[in-house]
């Protein structure tokens, strides 16, 4: 009886470590790709120091951040100082954002979307900086913008600086541009975003489920939803990204 109950426990036990290393290399579900869950209590986050965030409140995933900041002590070394401006959005995040553009109550680019345009002209204006709700890289926890979110900021002086030395020395923390200029490293997506960076080794197993685990009629629960499948976002959009990426 003593040695059923030991085997039970030695059972038991194994069974946990099991789990523990397939936390670590578990698929993501679809909720996790498209931000409807709750990063604030979700164990796989943190909240990022204030003192290095843009907003107060920033989650991110636990070794996301913990490569960020061994980038940062080597930039600090150079005299540049990486902030992270913004970090882990929900899909209600990104909806609200989406929402409050796509009616013109906030602002988009340069000014307010134009309200007479029609539905899918309006998707196609958004969608040169908006991700479309469940499909932001943002959910994941595993991609940050870095100081400021402005092409100007970076073309020129001290914003060049870093991203020059970001360019230099990213890849070797784990980190990689994903929307980089159009050309031979990517033909479809978003502007380029020189702020925007993802943490390859945690976000690869994100960039691999999404198309097997998201549908379009899962997309769905905001303005132009119907829209959406014409633009191939999927293929063109959570898929048109530096090609490092998908290798
Ligand atoms: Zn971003």
């Amino acid at each position: 009886m003593i040695k059923l109950f030991l085997l039970l426990l030695i059972l038991l036990f194994s069974q946990d470590q099991d789990k523990t290393t397939r936390s670590q290399d578990k698929m993501p579900t679809s909720n996790e790709l498209m931000g409807k869950i709750n990063h604030a209590t979700h164990p796989d986050f943190v909240r990022a120091d204030s003192t290095l965030t843009y907003f107060p409140e920033i989650y991110i995933r636990k070794h996301t951040y913990e490569a960020f900041l061994k980038m940062r002590q080597e930039a600090l070394k150079d005299s540049i100082d990486l902030i992270i401006r913004s970090g882990t959005r929900t899909f209600n995040e990104q909806r609200y954002l989406w929402n409050q553009k796509f009616t013109g109550k906030r602002k988009h680019g340069k000014g307010y979307l134009d309200q007479h345009l029609s539905d899918s002209a309006k998707v196609a204006n958004l969608l040169a900086y908006t991700a479309v709700p469940g499909t932001s890289r943002h959910h994941w926890g595993t991609d940050i913008d870095i100081n400021e979110t402005s092409h100007v900021y970076f073309k020129r002086g001290y914003g060049k600086k870093v991203y020059d030395w970001l360019q230099e020395n990213a890849a070797d923390f784990g980190f990689y541009q994903v929307y980089v200029p159009f050309g031979e490293k990517r033909t479809t997506g978003y502007n380029t975003e020189e702020w925007h960076w993802t943490y390859k080794p945690e976000s690869d197993k994100f960039t691999r489920a999404y198309r097997d685990k998201v549908s379009y009629k899962a997309l769905t629960g905001f303005h132009g939803d119907s829209e959406i499948q014409k633009f191939n976002i999927i293929e063109n959009y959570v898929y048109g990204i530096n090609s490092d990426l998908l290798e």
